[in-house]
C-alpha cells in the first residue's frame, strides 16, 4: 500500500465527523495504488444526516427559491475555480480520460447553472372547480429528504443531478457515493461547506451500498430516493422503500440498439458509433451496447470499425494521446472478460481485442464481436465495456424487431438519410431516448427515463426537476354573500 496519511471522514450537518464502520480503500484503476482510505458511516451515523437533513429542511424550504438558487451556483463557482483539480481527481480514481474528466466538472457546474434557473419557474396551477364559489389550487411542495444514491461512472455529474434539483426545490439532500469514486464527492462535501450552504442541508455519507446505502434507504424520514445505478441494486432499492412506501426515481442500466442503415453517411455514423463504445472505457449507460448493420453495407462498416477500434490507443488516463484509460475495477474487468469469453464459447467471432492487456491497471482493449444470436447473453446483458457485438439485418422492420426485443429500454439510436425512415424508428422504437444521426448522448434539458427495467422515473430539465417536489392542491370554499 502506498502512502496515505489520513482516513478521509464523514460529512454530517455541516461537520467533517469520524466513520464509526470499517475503513474502505479507494484505489487508482490505471495503476492499482491505493490513492485513499475512508471510515464508513455506522447505520446510526446515517440516521444522524438524516435527522440533520430534516432539521435543516424546515427553515431551507422558507428561503425563496432564488436564494436557495444562489447557494447551488456558489457550488457551481467553486467547481469552476478548481476545474482542472476536480478533473484529475476524476481521472486518478475512475480512469477516465483527463480530457473527458474535464467535461464532466464542466457539465457538471452547467448543469447546476441550469437547474438553478427553475428556481423563478416553480410553478403551481390554478384549477377550474365543478362549484360555485371554490378555487382550486395545486402548489409545487418540496418532499423533504433525498436520498441521493450514485454510481462511479459520472461521479460527479450524477452528484450534481441529485444535489441542484433537490436544493433548488427546497429539499435537503444525504448523498451516498459508490465506493469506487469517493475522492470526487469528498471534494463536494468540501465545496459544499466552501459555498456557505447552511448545516444539515447537504450531507455526505460513504461505505458500502449494503449497508451504508441500505440504511439510508430505508430510513423512513426519506421522502424520496433518486437513485442511479445497476438494475439488481435498483430493484434491492425498490424492495427497502417499499416497506414505507418511500418514492423512487430509479436511473438503471441499458442494453442500447444502434440501428445503421445502408444509406447512413457511414463517415459520421462511424464516428458516434465508435465515440459512444470507448467513452468511459464503455462504462456509459446511454452507450450502444449492440450494432444492428443492414446486409448492404455491413462488410465495409464492420471492417471501418474494426480499423478504428485497432488504432485506439488504449492506457495512461493522463497522457495526452490516450483515447481509452482503464476499467473502474478488478471486478468490472473480470465481468466483461467473462461476458467476453461466453460470447465466444457461444460461437461469437472476435474482429479486435478480446483479451485484457498485460500489466499493471484494469485496461481492456475495444472489442468487436460477429457472429452473435440475438438470443445471447452478450446481446441481452449489459455489458457496461467497450464490447460491440454485432449483428445484420434485412430491413427496417427487422431492425426494429431486434431493437425492440430487449429487457432494458434506456437509448436507442438510428443513422439514415431517409427522413421516412427515422420517423418510424422514432414513433417505433420502445426506448426512454432515440438519437437520430447523432452521438449516444442526452442534453441537460432533456428528459433521461428509461423503460422497462432500466428504471422508473427520470432526471433532467423540467419533468427531471419535477420529481423533486410533492403537489398540494387545497379546495377553497368561500361565502359569496359576505361583505
Ligand atoms: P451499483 O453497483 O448498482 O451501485 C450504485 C450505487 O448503489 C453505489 O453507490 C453502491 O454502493 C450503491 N448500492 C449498492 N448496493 C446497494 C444497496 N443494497 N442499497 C443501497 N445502495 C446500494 O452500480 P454501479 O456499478 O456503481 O454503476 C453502474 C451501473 O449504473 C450500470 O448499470 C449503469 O448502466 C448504471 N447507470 C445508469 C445511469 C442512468 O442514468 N440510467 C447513469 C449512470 C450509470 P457501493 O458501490 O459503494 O457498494
Amino acid at each position: 500500500m502506498s502512502k496515505v496519511s489520513e482516513t478521509r471522514k464523514q460529512f454530517i450537518n455541516g461537520e467533517f465527523v469520524e466513520g464509526e464502520g470499517p475503513t474502505f480503500q479507494n484505489l487508482n484503476p490505471s495503476t492499482e495504488e491505493v490513492i485513499s482510505v475512508y471510515s464508513s458511516a455506522s447505520v446510526e451515523q446515517v440516521n444522524e444526516a438524516v435527522d440533520a437533513a430534516e432539521e435543516a429542511q424546515k427553515k431551507w424550504a422558507t428561503l425563496p427559491a432564488v436564494e436557495r438558487a444562489g447557494y447551488v451556483k456558489r457550488v457551481a463557482a467553486e467547481i469552476r475555480k478548481r476545474r482542472q483539480e476536480l478533473a484529475e481527481i476524476i481521472s486518478r480514481e475512475e480512469g477516465k480520460i483527463l480530457k473527458e474528466a474535464l467535461g464532466e466538472v464542466d457539465g457538471s457546474a452547467e448543469y447546476a447553472d441550469y437547474m438553478a434557473e427553475w428556481a423563478r419557474r416553480i410553478e403551481g396551477e390554478i384549477v377550474e372547480s365543478d362549484r360555485p364559489n371554490e378555487n382550486i389550487f395545486l402548489y409545487r411542495e418540496p418532499i423533504g429528504v433525498v436520498a441521493g444514491i450514485i454510481p462511479w461512472n459520472y461521479p460527479l455529474f450524477v452528484f450534481m443531478r441529485k444535489f441542484a434539483p433537490a436544493l433548488v426545490a427546497g429539499d435537503t439532500v444525504v448523498i451516498k457515493p459508490s465506493s469506487e469514486t469517493p475522492d470526487i464527492i469528498y471534494e463536494m462535501a468540501k465545496a459544499i461547506a466552501d459555498a456557505g450552504i447552511p448545516k444539515g442541508v447537504a450531507n455526505v455519507v460513504f461505505g458500502s451500498g449494503g449497508v451504508v446505502g441500505n440504511a439510508l434507504a430505508s430510513n423512513k424520514k426519506v421522502g424520496f430516493i433518486s437513485f442511479t445505478g445497476s438494475v439488481e441494486t435498483g430493484q434491492e432499492i425498490m424492495k427497502v422503500a417499499s416497506a414505507n412506501v418511500t418514492k423512487v426515481s430509479l436511473e438503471l442500466g441499458g442494453k442500447a440498439p444502434a440501428i445503421v442503415m445502408d444509406d447512413a453517411d457511414l463517415g459520421k455514423t462511424l464516428d458516434y458509433v465508435v465515440a459512444s463504445r470507448i467513452l468511459n472505457s464503455g462504462q456509459v449507460c446511454n452507450a450502444a451496447e449492440r450494432l444492428y448493420v443492414q446486409e448492404g453495407i455491413a462488410d465495409k462498416f464492420v471492417k471501418a470499425i474494426q480499423e478504428r477500434f485497432s488504432s485506439l490507443v488504449v492506457g495512461d488516463p493522463f497522457a495526452a494521446g490516450t483515447d481509452m484509460g482503464p476499467l473502474v475495477s478488478a471486478s468490472q474487468r473480470e465481468k466483461v472478460e467473462g461476458m467476453v469469453e461466453r460470447a465466444v464459447k457461444a460461437g461469437a467471432k472476435v474482429l479486435t481485442g478480446g483479451e485484457r492487456l498485460k500489466g499493471k491497471g484494469y485496461y481492456y482493449p475495444p472489442t468487436l464481436l460477429t457472429e452473435v444470436s440475438q438470443d445471447s447473453e452478450i446481446m441481452r446483458k449489459e455489458v457496461f465495456g467497450p464490447v460491440l457485438p454485432v449483428k445484420t439485418f434485412k430491413d427496417l422492420d427487422e431492425a426494429i424487431a431486434y431493437a425492440n426485443d430487449c429487457d432494458y429500454g434506456l437509448t436507442s439510436s438510428i443513422y439514415t438519410q431517409n427522413l421516412d425512415v427515422a420517423m418510424r424508428a422514432a414513433n417505433e422504437l420502445k426506448f426512454g431516448e432515440t438519437y437520430v444521426n447523432r452521438e449516444h448522448w442526452e442534453a441537460i434539458q432533456g428528459f433521461h427515463a428509461g423503460w422497462r427495467r432500466s428504471g422508473i422515473g427520470g432526471d433532467d430539465g423540467k419533468h427531471g426537476f419535477e420529481e423533486f417536489f410533492n403537489t398540494h392542491i387545497v379546495y377553497v370554499q368561500y361565502d359569496a354573500q359576505k361583505k
